[in-house]
Protein backbone atom coordinates (compact mmCIF):
# COMPACT_ATOMS: atom_id res chain seq x y z
CA UNK A 1 0.00 0.00 0.00
CA UNK A 2 1.56 3.28 -0.87
CA UNK A 3 0.26 6.04 1.73
CA UNK A 4 -0.96 9.38 0.22
CA UNK A 5 -0.13 10.92 3.06
CA UNK A 6 1.58 10.26 7.01
CA UNK A 7 -1.17 8.75 8.62
CA UNK A 8 -1.44 8.75 11.85
CA UNK A 9 -5.10 7.41 12.73
CA UNK A 10 -6.06 4.67 10.63
CA UNK A 11 -9.85 5.19 11.38
CA UNK A 12 -9.49 8.85 10.08
CA UNK A 13 -8.18 8.06 6.47
CA UNK A 14 -9.82 7.75 2.64
CA UNK A 15 -8.73 4.34 1.37
CA UNK A 16 -8.38 4.51 -2.58
CA UNK A 17 -8.74 1.80 -5.03
CA UNK A 18 -8.52 2.72 -8.76
CA UNK A 19 -7.11 0.49 -11.56
CA UNK A 20 -4.31 3.18 -12.74
CA UNK A 21 -2.07 4.49 -10.45
CA UNK A 22 -2.57 7.95 -11.95
CA UNK A 23 -6.02 8.06 -11.25
CA UNK A 24 -5.16 6.79 -7.42
CA UNK A 25 -2.46 9.52 -6.98
CA UNK A 26 -4.11 12.10 -8.41
CA UNK A 27 -7.06 11.68 -6.17
CA UNK A 28 -4.78 11.15 -2.80
CA UNK A 29 -2.75 14.09 -4.09
CA UNK A 30 -6.63 16.59 -3.87
CA UNK A 31 -7.52 15.04 -0.75
CA UNK A 32 -4.12 15.82 0.77
CA UNK A 33 -4.59 19.13 -0.23
CA UNK A 34 -8.10 19.05 1.63
CA UNK A 35 -6.12 18.04 4.62
CA UNK A 36 -7.19 14.38 4.48
CA UNK A 37 -5.19 10.95 5.20
CA UNK A 38 -5.59 8.80 2.73
CA UNK A 39 -4.10 5.80 1.07
CA UNK A 40 -3.67 3.99 -2.04
CA UNK A 41 -5.11 0.28 -2.57
CA UNK A 42 -3.23 -2.11 -4.90
CA UNK A 43 -6.13 -4.59 -5.59
CA UNK A 44 -9.44 -5.84 -3.42
CA UNK A 45 -6.91 -7.74 -0.83
CA UNK A 46 -5.22 -4.48 0.08
CA UNK A 47 -8.67 -2.91 0.31
CA UNK A 48 -10.88 -5.15 2.41
CA UNK A 49 -7.11 -5.34 4.69
CA UNK A 50 -7.58 -1.54 5.11
CA UNK A 51 -11.08 -1.56 5.86
CA UNK A 52 -10.41 -4.29 8.73
CA UNK A 53 -7.45 -2.08 10.43
CA UNK A 54 -10.18 0.88 9.82
CA UNK A 55 -11.07 3.41 7.64
CA UNK A 56 -13.23 6.78 7.48
CA UNK A 57 -14.36 6.41 3.49
CA UNK A 58 -13.40 4.18 0.79
CA UNK A 59 -13.19 5.99 -2.45
CA UNK A 60 -13.59 3.75 -5.80
CA UNK A 61 -12.88 3.84 -9.51
CA UNK A 62 -15.27 1.97 -11.90
CA UNK A 63 -12.97 0.06 -13.71
CA UNK A 64 -11.32 -1.74 -10.36
CA UNK A 65 -15.00 -2.80 -9.50
CA UNK A 66 -14.75 -6.37 -11.07
CA UNK A 67 -17.67 -8.81 -9.52
CA UNK A 68 -14.80 -10.40 -7.43
CA UNK A 69 -13.89 -7.62 -5.97
CA UNK A 70 -17.68 -6.59 -5.31
CA UNK A 71 -17.41 -10.11 -3.66
CA UNK A 72 -14.31 -9.46 -1.47
CA UNK A 73 -15.60 -5.92 -0.52
CA UNK A 74 -19.19 -7.29 0.35
CA UNK A 75 -17.70 -10.08 2.98
CA UNK A 76 -15.24 -7.32 4.55
CA UNK A 77 -18.08 -5.49 4.95
CA UNK A 78 -19.96 -7.87 6.78
CA UNK A 79 -16.97 -8.49 9.20
CA UNK A 80 -17.30 -5.46 10.63
CA UNK A 81 -19.58 -4.82 13.57
CA UNK A 82 -23.86 -4.37 13.43
CA UNK A 83 -22.35 -0.37 13.94
CA UNK A 84 -20.79 -0.07 10.64
CA UNK A 85 -21.99 0.96 7.73
CA UNK A 86 -19.08 1.95 5.36
CA UNK A 87 -19.31 5.02 3.27
CA UNK A 88 -18.18 4.14 -0.56
CA UNK A 89 -17.83 6.90 -3.22
CA UNK A 90 -17.84 5.17 -6.55
CA UNK A 91 -16.50 7.22 -9.50
CA UNK A 92 -18.34 6.10 -12.92
CA UNK A 93 -17.64 6.89 -16.25
CA UNK A 94 -21.34 8.91 -17.04
CA UNK A 95 -24.62 8.31 -16.36
CA UNK A 96 -25.28 5.01 -18.23
CA UNK A 97 -22.90 3.41 -16.63
CA UNK A 98 -23.85 5.03 -13.43
CA UNK A 99 -27.57 3.66 -13.55
CA UNK A 100 -25.87 -0.05 -13.73
CA UNK A 101 -23.18 0.57 -11.36
CA UNK A 102 -26.39 1.73 -8.47
CA UNK A 103 -27.61 -1.81 -9.01
CA UNK A 104 -24.48 -3.55 -8.85
CA UNK A 105 -23.07 -1.64 -5.41
CA UNK A 106 -26.65 -2.22 -4.29
CA UNK A 107 -25.81 -4.92 -1.51
CA UNK A 108 -23.04 -2.47 -0.71
CA UNK A 109 -25.12 -0.06 1.22
CA UNK A 110 -23.99 3.32 1.72
CA UNK A 111 -22.58 4.04 -1.89
CA UNK A 112 -22.40 7.36 -3.53
CA UNK A 113 -22.04 7.75 -7.03
CA UNK A 114 -20.30 10.43 -8.95
CA UNK A 115 -19.93 11.22 -12.47
CA UNK A 116 -16.83 12.00 -14.47
CA UNK A 117 -15.69 14.57 -14.55
CA UNK A 118 -15.43 14.48 -11.20
CA UNK A 119 -15.13 18.80 -9.47
CA UNK A 120 -12.92 18.83 -6.78
CA UNK A 121 -14.77 20.63 -4.75
CA UNK A 122 -17.44 17.61 -5.25
CA UNK A 123 -15.42 14.91 -4.06
CA UNK A 124 -14.03 17.24 -1.02
CA UNK A 125 -17.49 17.59 0.20
CA UNK A 126 -18.57 14.03 -0.19
CA UNK A 127 -15.15 12.60 1.55
CA UNK A 128 -16.28 15.08 4.38
CA UNK A 129 -20.04 14.05 4.72
CA UNK A 130 -18.60 10.09 4.54
CA UNK A 131 -15.88 10.91 7.35
CA UNK A 132 -18.28 12.62 9.69
CA UNK A 133 -20.83 9.69 9.29
CA UNK A 134 -18.11 7.35 10.08
CA UNK A 135 -16.82 9.03 12.95
CA UNK A 136 -20.36 8.48 14.24
CA UNK A 137 -20.31 4.66 13.67
CA UNK A 138 -16.95 4.32 15.50
CA UNK A 139 -17.90 6.40 18.31
CA UNK A 140 -21.49 4.08 18.76
CA UNK A 141 -18.99 1.16 18.24
CA UNK A 142 -16.62 2.38 21.28
CA UNK A 143 -19.88 2.63 23.16
CA UNK A 144 -21.03 -1.14 22.74
CA UNK A 145 -17.23 -2.26 23.40
CA UNK A 146 -17.00 -0.49 26.60
CA UNK A 147 -20.93 -1.71 27.10
CA UNK A 148 -20.19 -5.24 26.98
CA UNK A 149 -17.00 -4.64 29.09
CA UNK A 150 -19.34 -3.04 31.85
CA UNK A 151 -21.60 -6.26 31.63
CA UNK A 152 -18.52 -8.75 31.72
CA UNK A 153 -17.08 -7.18 34.67
CA UNK A 154 -20.37 -6.96 36.37
CA UNK A 155 -20.83 -10.96 35.56
CA UNK A 156 -17.30 -11.54 36.80
CA UNK A 157 -18.41 -9.54 39.98
CA UNK A 158 -21.58 -11.01 40.71
CA UNK A 159 -19.89 -14.57 40.29
CA UNK A 160 -17.04 -13.43 42.46
CA UNK A 161 -19.67 -11.87 44.97
CA UNK A 162 -21.55 -15.29 45.14
CA UNK A 163 -18.43 -17.25 45.93
CA UNK A 164 -17.52 -14.97 48.75
CA UNK A 165 -20.85 -14.42 50.31
CA UNK A 166 -20.52 -18.74 50.45
CA UNK A 167 -18.05 -18.17 53.24
CA UNK A 168 -19.49 -16.03 55.63
CA UNK A 169 -22.79 -18.74 55.16
CA UNK A 170 -20.60 -21.72 56.01
CA UNK A 171 -20.07 -20.64 59.23
CA UNK A 172 -23.39 -19.36 60.17
CA UNK A 173 -25.03 -22.73 58.99
CA UNK A 174 -22.20 -24.39 61.11
CA UNK A 175 -23.38 -22.77 63.81
CA UNK A 176 -27.09 -22.96 63.68
CA UNK A 177 -26.53 -26.82 63.33
CA UNK A 178 -24.13 -26.78 66.76
CA UNK A 179 -27.01 -24.85 68.42
CA UNK A 180 -29.74 -27.29 67.36
CA UNK A 181 -27.47 -29.94 68.75
CA UNK A 182 -26.14 -28.38 71.71
CA UNK A 183 -28.43 -25.34 72.34
CA UNK A 184 -30.99 -24.64 75.27
CA UNK A 185 -34.12 -25.92 74.50
CA UNK A 186 -36.13 -22.86 75.83
CA UNK A 187 -38.60 -21.74 73.77
CA UNK A 188 -37.55 -18.66 72.67
CA UNK A 189 -34.30 -19.62 72.04
CA UNK A 190 -35.61 -22.16 69.92
CA UNK A 191 -37.84 -19.63 67.90
CA UNK A 192 -34.89 -17.18 67.09
CA UNK A 193 -32.86 -20.26 66.12
CA UNK A 194 -35.61 -20.90 63.31
CA UNK A 195 -35.76 -17.45 62.21
CA UNK A 196 -31.90 -17.41 61.56
CA UNK A 197 -31.93 -21.06 59.66
CA UNK A 198 -34.98 -19.92 57.90
CA UNK A 199 -33.32 -16.44 56.97
CA UNK A 200 -29.85 -17.89 56.15
CA UNK A 201 -31.82 -20.52 54.22
CA UNK A 202 -33.31 -18.05 51.67
CA UNK A 203 -29.40 -16.55 51.76
CA UNK A 204 -28.31 -19.37 50.24
CA UNK A 205 -30.81 -19.61 48.09
CA UNK A 206 -30.32 -16.14 46.30
CA UNK A 207 -26.29 -16.91 46.80
CA UNK A 208 -26.96 -20.21 44.68
CA UNK A 209 -29.31 -18.66 42.55
CA UNK A 210 -26.87 -15.54 41.59
CA UNK A 211 -23.70 -18.27 40.80
CA UNK A 212 -25.95 -20.34 38.61
CA UNK A 213 -26.95 -17.13 36.33
CA UNK A 214 -23.46 -16.39 36.30
CA UNK A 215 -22.80 -19.49 35.19
CA UNK A 216 -25.15 -19.90 32.45
CA UNK A 217 -23.93 -15.81 31.47
CA UNK A 218 -20.46 -17.17 31.17
CA UNK A 219 -21.36 -20.45 29.83
CA UNK A 220 -20.22 -22.93 32.66
CA UNK A 221 -23.39 -25.19 33.13
CA UNK A 222 -22.69 -28.47 32.62
CA UNK A 223 -25.71 -31.20 32.35
CA UNK A 224 -25.44 -34.34 34.40
CA UNK A 225 -27.95 -36.07 31.97
CA UNK A 226 -29.78 -39.25 32.46
CA UNK A 227 -33.43 -40.52 32.02
CA UNK A 228 -35.30 -38.99 35.00
CA UNK A 229 -38.78 -39.17 36.03
CA UNK A 230 -40.48 -35.85 36.50
CA UNK A 231 -42.91 -37.32 38.99
CA UNK A 232 -39.81 -37.74 41.36
CA UNK A 233 -38.31 -34.54 40.25
CA UNK A 234 -41.93 -32.94 41.67
CA UNK A 235 -41.89 -35.11 44.30
CA UNK A 236 -38.53 -34.22 45.88
CA UNK A 237 -39.07 -30.20 45.03
CA UNK A 238 -43.06 -30.53 47.30
CA UNK A 239 -40.35 -32.71 49.81
CA UNK A 240 -37.90 -29.46 49.52
CA UNK A 241 -40.48 -26.86 50.59
CA UNK A 242 -41.83 -28.77 53.26
CA UNK A 243 -45.46 -30.03 51.29
CA UNK A 244 -46.93 -29.75 55.48
CA UNK A 245 -45.79 -26.33 56.09
CA UNK A 246 -47.53 -24.83 52.46
CA UNK A 247 -50.46 -26.95 52.86
CA UNK A 248 -51.12 -24.59 56.20
CA UNK A 249 -50.90 -21.55 54.33
CA UNK A 250 -52.12 -22.63 50.80
CA UNK A 251 -54.92 -25.16 49.49
CA UNK A 252 -52.09 -27.47 47.48
CA UNK A 253 -53.26 -29.76 44.72
CA UNK A 254 -50.90 -31.65 43.39
CA UNK A 255 -51.75 -34.37 40.07
CA UNK A 256 -49.23 -36.63 38.01
CA UNK A 257 -50.13 -38.84 35.90
CA UNK A 258 -50.58 -42.75 36.44
CA UNK A 259 -47.37 -43.34 34.12
CA UNK A 260 -43.82 -42.47 34.65
CA UNK A 261 -42.95 -38.78 32.62
CA UNK A 262 -39.70 -39.79 31.93
CA UNK A 263 -37.07 -36.87 29.94
CA UNK A 264 -33.42 -37.19 29.33
CA UNK A 265 -31.89 -34.62 31.92
CA UNK A 266 -29.89 -33.64 35.08
CA UNK A 267 -32.16 -34.07 38.15
CA UNK A 268 -30.47 -31.59 40.35
CA UNK A 269 -31.51 -28.87 37.84
CA UNK A 270 -34.86 -30.46 36.73
CA UNK A 271 -35.67 -29.94 40.52
CA UNK A 272 -34.31 -26.78 40.77
CA UNK A 273 -37.25 -25.57 37.65
CA UNK A 274 -39.74 -27.14 39.50
CA UNK A 275 -39.05 -25.71 42.91
CA UNK A 276 -38.02 -22.47 41.63
CA UNK A 277 -41.36 -22.32 39.89
CA UNK A 278 -43.55 -24.04 43.29
CA UNK A 279 -41.14 -21.29 45.36
CA UNK A 280 -42.86 -18.67 43.23
CA UNK A 281 -46.46 -19.55 43.42
CA UNK A 282 -46.49 -19.78 47.33
CA UNK A 283 -44.73 -16.56 47.73
CA UNK A 284 -46.83 -14.45 44.65
CA UNK A 285 -50.13 -16.07 46.25
CA UNK A 286 -51.65 -14.13 49.80
CA UNK A 287 -52.45 -17.30 52.23
CA UNK A 288 -55.70 -19.23 51.49
CA UNK A 289 -55.31 -19.10 47.97
CA UNK A 290 -54.10 -22.60 45.48
CA UNK A 291 -51.74 -23.73 44.41
CA UNK A 292 -51.82 -26.37 41.35
CA UNK A 293 -49.25 -28.36 40.08
CA UNK A 294 -49.86 -31.13 37.42
CA UNK A 295 -47.00 -33.21 35.94
CA UNK A 296 -48.06 -35.29 32.92
CA UNK A 297 -47.49 -35.86 29.29
CA UNK A 298 -49.47 -34.00 26.36
CA UNK A 299 -48.94 -34.63 22.69
CA UNK A 300 -45.64 -36.43 23.29
CA UNK A 301 -44.07 -33.62 25.44
CA UNK A 302 -43.54 -33.88 29.08
CA UNK A 303 -44.90 -30.71 30.82
CA UNK A 304 -45.41 -29.42 34.08
CA UNK A 305 -47.34 -27.09 35.32
CA UNK A 306 -47.79 -24.70 38.20
CA UNK A 307 -50.72 -22.56 38.38
CA UNK A 308 -51.46 -20.73 41.43
CA UNK A 309 -54.59 -17.96 41.95
CA UNK A 310 -52.18 -15.18 43.61
CA UNK A 311 -50.92 -11.91 42.06
CA UNK A 312 -50.83 -12.55 38.17
CA UNK A 313 -48.87 -10.48 35.89
CA UNK A 314 -49.69 -7.88 33.47
CA UNK A 315 -49.65 -8.73 29.81
CA UNK A 316 -46.32 -6.49 29.63
CA UNK A 317 -44.32 -8.61 31.98
CA UNK A 318 -45.59 -11.65 31.23
CA UNK A 319 -42.08 -12.36 28.96
CA UNK A 320 -39.84 -10.04 30.57
CA UNK A 321 -39.90 -11.56 34.11
CA UNK A 322 -37.62 -13.95 32.06
CA UNK A 323 -35.23 -11.23 31.60
CA UNK A 324 -32.61 -10.91 34.59
CA UNK A 325 -33.27 -8.93 37.50
CA UNK A 326 -36.62 -8.22 36.66
CA UNK A 327 -39.52 -7.64 39.24
CA UNK A 328 -42.84 -6.67 38.74
CA UNK A 329 -43.31 -3.81 40.99
CA UNK A 330 -46.41 -4.21 42.69
CA UNK A 331 -45.56 -7.81 43.64
CA UNK A 332 -42.05 -6.44 44.67
CA UNK A 333 -43.97 -4.98 47.77
CA UNK A 334 -45.81 -7.75 49.00
CA UNK A 335 -43.19 -10.48 48.27
CA UNK A 336 -40.66 -11.59 51.15
CA UNK A 337 -37.64 -10.37 48.12
CA UNK A 338 -35.61 -11.88 45.95
CA UNK A 339 -33.14 -10.93 42.86
CA UNK A 340 -35.59 -11.32 40.07
CA UNK A 341 -33.00 -14.18 38.97
CA UNK A 342 -34.90 -17.50 39.37
CA UNK A 343 -37.05 -17.30 36.52
CA UNK A 344 -34.25 -16.52 34.15
CA UNK A 345 -32.21 -19.22 35.67
CA UNK A 346 -35.66 -21.67 35.11
CA UNK A 347 -35.80 -20.77 31.43
CA UNK A 348 -31.93 -21.11 30.67
CA UNK A 349 -32.05 -24.44 32.31
CA UNK A 350 -35.52 -25.71 30.97
CA UNK A 351 -33.62 -24.73 27.22
CA UNK A 352 -30.25 -26.81 28.02
CA UNK A 353 -32.60 -29.39 28.06
CA UNK A 354 -34.17 -28.55 24.88
CA UNK A 355 -37.38 -27.31 26.63
CA UNK A 356 -39.59 -24.18 26.71
CA UNK A 357 -41.18 -22.16 29.57
CA UNK A 358 -44.05 -20.02 29.26
CA UNK A 359 -46.01 -17.66 31.74
CA UNK A 360 -49.99 -17.38 31.45
CA UNK A 361 -51.45 -14.82 33.05
CA UNK A 362 -54.83 -12.92 32.80
CA UNK A 363 -53.61 -9.85 34.50
CA UNK A 364 -53.14 -8.42 37.96
CA UNK A 365 -55.16 -10.34 40.92
CA UNK A 366 -55.88 -13.02 37.95
CA UNK A 367 -53.10 -15.60 39.20
CA UNK A 368 -50.66 -17.05 37.08
CA UNK A 369 -49.69 -20.48 34.87
CA UNK A 370 -46.25 -21.33 34.37
CA UNK A 371 -46.04 -24.17 31.65
CA UNK A 372 -42.81 -26.27 31.39
CA UNK A 373 -42.16 -28.46 27.99
CA UNK A 374 -39.94 -31.09 27.78
CA UNK A 375 -38.87 -33.31 25.44
CA UNK A 376 -40.39 -36.66 26.49
CA UNK A 377 -38.27 -39.54 26.42
CA UNK A 378 -40.63 -42.96 25.19
CA UNK A 379 -41.34 -45.30 28.23
CA UNK A 380 -40.19 -48.37 26.43
CA UNK A 381 -36.80 -47.30 26.68
CA UNK A 382 -36.17 -49.49 29.84
CA UNK A 383 -33.59 -47.80 31.46
CA UNK A 384 -33.07 -47.36 34.82
CA UNK A 385 -34.22 -44.29 35.78
CA UNK A 386 -32.81 -42.02 38.34
CA UNK A 387 -35.83 -40.37 40.21
CA UNK A 388 -33.28 -38.16 42.70
CA UNK A 389 -33.59 -40.73 45.59
CA UNK A 390 -36.10 -39.58 48.55
CA UNK A 391 -35.07 -38.92 51.95
CA UNK A 392 -35.32 -42.63 53.45
CA UNK A 393 -36.00 -41.26 57.40
CA UNK A 394 -32.56 -43.02 58.07
CA UNK A 395 -30.93 -41.31 60.81
CA UNK A 396 -28.06 -39.39 59.61
CA UNK A 397 -25.80 -39.06 62.36
CA UNK A 398 -26.04 -42.88 63.79
CA UNK A 399 -23.47 -43.37 66.29
CA UNK A 400 -20.17 -44.03 65.19
CA UNK A 401 -17.00 -44.91 65.95
CA UNK A 402 -15.04 -41.39 66.32
CA UNK A 403 -12.42 -40.15 63.71
CA UNK A 404 -9.22 -37.92 63.86
CA UNK A 405 -9.89 -35.14 61.69
CA UNK A 406 -7.80 -32.37 60.84
CA UNK A 407 -9.20 -28.94 59.63
CA UNK A 408 -7.29 -26.82 57.17
CA UNK A 409 -9.65 -23.18 56.92
CA UNK A 410 -8.21 -19.66 57.30
CA UNK A 411 -11.84 -18.17 57.55
CA UNK A 412 -11.63 -18.42 61.95
CA UNK A 413 -15.55 -18.47 61.98
CA UNK A 414 -15.62 -21.23 59.34
CA UNK A 415 -12.86 -22.74 60.85
CA UNK A 416 -14.21 -22.76 64.38
CA UNK A 417 -17.87 -23.74 64.13
CA UNK A 418 -16.45 -26.81 61.90
CA UNK A 419 -14.61 -27.69 64.29
CA UNK A 420 -17.49 -27.84 67.15
CA UNK A 421 -19.90 -29.24 65.09
CA UNK A 422 -17.28 -32.03 64.28
CA UNK A 423 -16.82 -32.60 68.22
CA UNK A 424 -20.46 -32.28 69.09
CA UNK A 425 -20.36 -35.40 66.60
CA UNK A 426 -17.81 -37.09 68.56
CA UNK A 427 -14.75 -36.58 66.30
CA UNK A 428 -11.65 -35.34 67.28
CA UNK A 429 -10.29 -32.60 65.39
CA UNK A 430 -7.32 -30.63 65.01
CA UNK A 431 -6.95 -27.06 63.01
CA UNK A 432 -4.92 -25.41 60.88
CA UNK A 433 -4.75 -22.00 59.65
CA UNK A 434 -3.05 -22.57 56.29
CA UNK A 435 -1.18 -24.96 54.11
CA UNK A 436 2.14 -25.18 55.15
CA UNK A 437 0.86 -26.25 58.99
CA UNK A 438 -2.01 -28.14 57.19
CA UNK A 439 0.88 -30.42 55.38
CA UNK A 440 2.50 -30.74 58.29
CA UNK A 441 0.11 -31.52 60.88
CA UNK A 442 -1.52 -34.20 58.24
CA UNK A 443 2.04 -35.41 58.25
CA UNK A 444 2.43 -35.56 61.82
CA UNK A 445 -0.35 -36.83 63.23
CA UNK A 446 -1.88 -39.02 60.25
CA UNK A 447 -5.99 -38.51 60.90
CA UNK A 448 -8.07 -40.20 59.50
CA UNK A 449 -9.86 -37.43 57.41
CA UNK A 450 -8.14 -33.89 56.69
CA UNK A 451 -10.60 -31.63 56.06
CA UNK A 452 -9.10 -29.06 53.66
CA UNK A 453 -10.73 -25.10 52.28
CA UNK A 454 -8.84 -24.68 48.71
CA UNK A 455 -8.65 -20.73 49.00
CA UNK A 456 -5.67 -20.81 51.09
CA UNK A 457 -3.70 -18.01 51.12
CA UNK A 458 0.44 -19.03 50.03
CA UNK A 459 -0.43 -23.03 49.78
CA UNK A 460 -3.46 -23.10 47.88
CA UNK A 461 -5.55 -26.95 49.22
CA UNK A 462 -4.71 -28.72 46.07
CA UNK A 463 -0.95 -28.06 46.58
CA UNK A 464 -1.41 -29.17 50.46
CA UNK A 465 -3.26 -32.22 49.06
CA UNK A 466 -0.57 -32.79 46.51
CA UNK A 467 2.20 -32.81 49.13
CA UNK A 468 0.17 -34.72 51.93
CA UNK A 469 -0.27 -37.57 49.20
CA UNK A 470 3.67 -37.35 48.52
CA UNK A 471 4.32 -37.40 51.69
CA UNK A 472 2.30 -40.44 53.07
CA UNK A 473 3.19 -44.08 52.26
CA UNK A 474 -0.14 -45.33 52.10
CA UNK A 475 -3.83 -43.66 51.32
CA UNK A 476 -5.42 -44.41 54.73
CA UNK A 477 -6.05 -40.32 55.09
CA UNK A 478 -9.36 -39.68 53.16
CA UNK A 479 -8.94 -35.81 51.99
CA UNK A 480 -11.84 -33.68 51.40
CA UNK A 481 -11.93 -30.83 49.57
CA UNK A 482 -14.32 -27.73 50.78
CA UNK A 483 -14.97 -25.11 48.54
CA UNK A 484 -16.54 -21.97 47.57
CA UNK A 485 -15.35 -22.68 43.41
CA UNK A 486 -18.45 -25.22 42.12
CA UNK A 487 -17.08 -25.85 38.67
CA UNK A 488 -16.66 -29.24 37.19
CA UNK A 489 -12.91 -27.96 36.04
CA UNK A 490 -12.08 -27.24 39.79
CA UNK A 491 -13.60 -30.26 40.70
CA UNK A 492 -11.41 -32.21 38.34
CA UNK A 493 -8.46 -30.38 39.10
CA UNK A 494 -9.22 -31.39 43.25
CA UNK A 495 -9.72 -34.78 42.71
CA UNK A 496 -6.41 -34.92 40.31
CA UNK A 497 -4.29 -33.35 43.19
CA UNK A 498 -5.22 -36.53 45.26
CA UNK A 499 -9.01 -35.60 47.59
CA UNK A 500 -11.42 -38.07 47.51
CA UNK A 501 -14.29 -35.78 47.69
CA UNK A 502 -15.57 -32.77 46.99
CA UNK A 503 -17.56 -30.45 49.20
CA UNK A 504 -19.35 -27.30 47.95
CA UNK A 505 -19.82 -24.24 50.46
CA UNK A 506 -21.80 -23.46 52.53
CA UNK A 507 -21.25 -27.23 53.17
CA UNK A 508 -24.56 -29.46 54.19
CA UNK A 509 -24.00 -30.97 57.26
CA UNK A 510 -26.03 -33.72 56.36
CA UNK A 511 -23.67 -34.29 53.15
CA UNK A 512 -20.46 -33.82 55.60
CA UNK A 513 -21.60 -36.45 57.37
CA UNK A 514 -22.58 -38.50 54.80
CA UNK A 515 -19.38 -38.43 52.95
CA UNK A 516 -17.04 -38.92 56.02
CA UNK A 517 -19.28 -42.04 56.53
CA UNK A 518 -18.47 -42.98 53.21
CA UNK A 519 -14.89 -42.62 53.30
CA UNK A 520 -14.16 -44.45 56.27
CA UNK A 521 -16.72 -47.15 56.28
CA UNK A 522 -15.30 -50.01 56.44
CA UNK A 523 -11.60 -48.59 58.43
CA UNK A 524 -10.45 -49.19 61.66
CA UNK A 525 -10.73 -45.53 62.81
CA UNK A 526 -7.42 -44.83 63.89
CA UNK A 527 -7.12 -43.42 67.22
CA UNK A 528 -3.64 -43.70 67.95
CA UNK A 529 -2.61 -41.57 70.29
P1 LIG B 1 -37.84 -12.99 42.30
O1 LIG B 1 -38.97 -13.87 42.71
O2 LIG B 1 -36.58 -13.23 43.05
O3 LIG B 1 -38.22 -11.55 42.23
P2 LIG B 1 -38.04 -14.33 39.71
O4 LIG B 1 -37.13 -14.26 38.54
O5 LIG B 1 -38.32 -15.69 40.26
O6 LIG B 1 -37.42 -13.40 40.79
O7 LIG B 1 -39.40 -13.66 39.29
C1 LIG B 1 -39.39 -12.41 38.63
C2 LIG B 1 -40.67 -11.66 38.89
O8 LIG B 1 -41.76 -12.33 38.25
C3 LIG B 1 -41.07 -11.59 40.35
O9 LIG B 1 -40.43 -10.50 40.99
C4 LIG B 1 -42.56 -11.41 40.27
O10 LIG B 1 -42.85 -10.03 40.06
C5 LIG B 1 -42.95 -12.16 39.01
N1 LIG B 1 -43.49 -13.52 39.32
C6 LIG B 1 -42.81 -14.69 39.28
N2 LIG B 1 -43.63 -15.72 39.60
C7 LIG B 1 -44.83 -15.20 39.84
C8 LIG B 1 -46.11 -15.75 40.22
N3 LIG B 1 -46.28 -17.06 40.40
N4 LIG B 1 -47.15 -14.88 40.36
C9 LIG B 1 -46.98 -13.55 40.17
N5 LIG B 1 -45.81 -12.98 39.83
C10 LIG B 1 -44.76 -13.77 39.66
Amino acid sequence: MTPGNDIQRPEERVLVLAPTGRDALLACELLTQAGVDSLVCADEVELCQGIEEGAAVAVLAEEALHPWTVHALLGALSRQGPWSDLPLIVFTRGQHSSESMLEALGPLGNATILERPVRVSTLVSAVNAGMRARRRQYEVRDLLRRQADADRRKDEFLAMLGHELRNPLAAIRNAIWILEEAGSGEYQDVRQREVIERQTHHLVRMVDDLLDVSRVTLGKIDLHVQPVDLQSVAERCLNELGMKRVAESHELTVSVSTEPVLVQGDPVRLEQVVCNLLHNAIKYTPRGGSIDLTVGSEDGEAVVRVRDTGLGISADMLTRIFEPFTQVESSRKRSEGGLGLGLPLVRSLVELHGGTVEAHSAGHEQGSEFVVRLPQLGSEAGLPVAGVPLPDGEPVFEDRAPLRILVVEDNADGRESLRDLLEIWGHHVEVAENGPDGVRQALDSHPDVALIDIGLPGLDGNEVAQRIRAGLDDDHMALVAMTGYGQPEDRRRALQAGFDAYLVKPVDPEDLSRTLRELTEGREPGLRN
